[in-house]
């Protein structure tokens, strides 16, 4: 991986309560050993509830895990009931925020437009954007998956700079995978990130395609992770429901 640290994030979804999170968060410190959370770089993505707990935790162990958000808005400020800020997440030193998951593409009508805003909004505000890409079934059948996803990649990254996406982390997370345990196969997710990276050379020069994590996510678990994670494009997962198990996803952690 020509020195790409591997990041496996848990995107917990809607799912656990402040109180749970603790919870899960200790279990995860107890499971993983130093050595491997240096091996492999471990990222929590709570829900906005629980993120002031999972900060206050992380920081007071000096726990290395990280922590980022599933969503921000496009918006820096004002009149967006509901909206949470790019700023207010840096002001709980998250690292990460979820862009263009496939449930915000889909659940609340987010276009390519409302994803690269998101995707600019994150950046001034110092987060990193992890920046969901993915097709759907109907792209699939008809071989279109890699048209597809470059072409998501593009709109979401129109007009920005390589030096603006340094630590930019891209997730290929197929729409027919998630939440369905059907996971790609290793070579279909390898085919994808693969062709991510090979667009980012072309659109942002090479060096930055070298550096940027591209992970894979869609029904990752304990079982599957070696294979998936085999791929030389594929720098770790997004991993949504194995992530809630401590147990299960310690051992995603230790496989990477
Ligand atoms: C996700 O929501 O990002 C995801 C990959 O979900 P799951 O692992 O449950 O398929």
């Amino acid at each position: 991986r020509e020195g790409r640290r591997p990041l496996i994030a848990g995107n917990w979804k809607m799912n656990l309560t402040h109180l749970e999170a603790i919870g899960l968060v200790q279990k995860l410190a107890f499971s993983l050993t130093d050595p491997q959370l240096e091996a492999a770089e471990v990222v929590v993505v709570p829900p906005f509830t629980a993120l002031r707990s999972v900060q206050t935790l992380v920081a007071g162990d000096k726990l290395e895990i990280g922590y980022g958000a599933q969503d921000l808005s496009a918006a820096d400020d004002g009149a967006y009931t509901g909206d949470v800020s790019g700023a207010m997440l840096a002001a709980l030193a998250c690292r990460y925020v979820l862009v263009g998951h496939s449930e915000r593409r889909t659940l609340h009508g987010e276009d390519d437009a409302v994803v690269a805003a998101k995707v600019q909004a994150a950046l001034r505000h110092g987060l990193v954007p992890l920046l969901c890409v993915g097709e759907g079934l109907d792209v699939r059948r008809e071989g279109a998956q890699v048209t597809h996803c470059t072409a998501q990649l593009d709109r979401a990254l129109d007009g920005l700079t390589a030096d603006q996406l340094q630590e930019l982390v891209i997730a290929y997370e197929p729409v027919w995978a998630i939440g369905t345990g059907e996971v790609a196969t290793p070579a279909d997710a390898q085919e994808v990130c693969g062709a991510l990276r090979a667009r980012l050379a072309e659109s942002h020069g090479p060096e930055l395609a070298a550096a940027v994590r591209i992970l894979y996510g869609g029904s990752v678990k304990a079982d599957n992770t070696a294979g998936i994670l085999a791929g030389p494009d594929v720098d770790g997962a997004l991993v949504g429901g194995a992530s809630l198990d401590a147990d299960q996803f310690a051992q995603i952690c230790r496989t990477a």
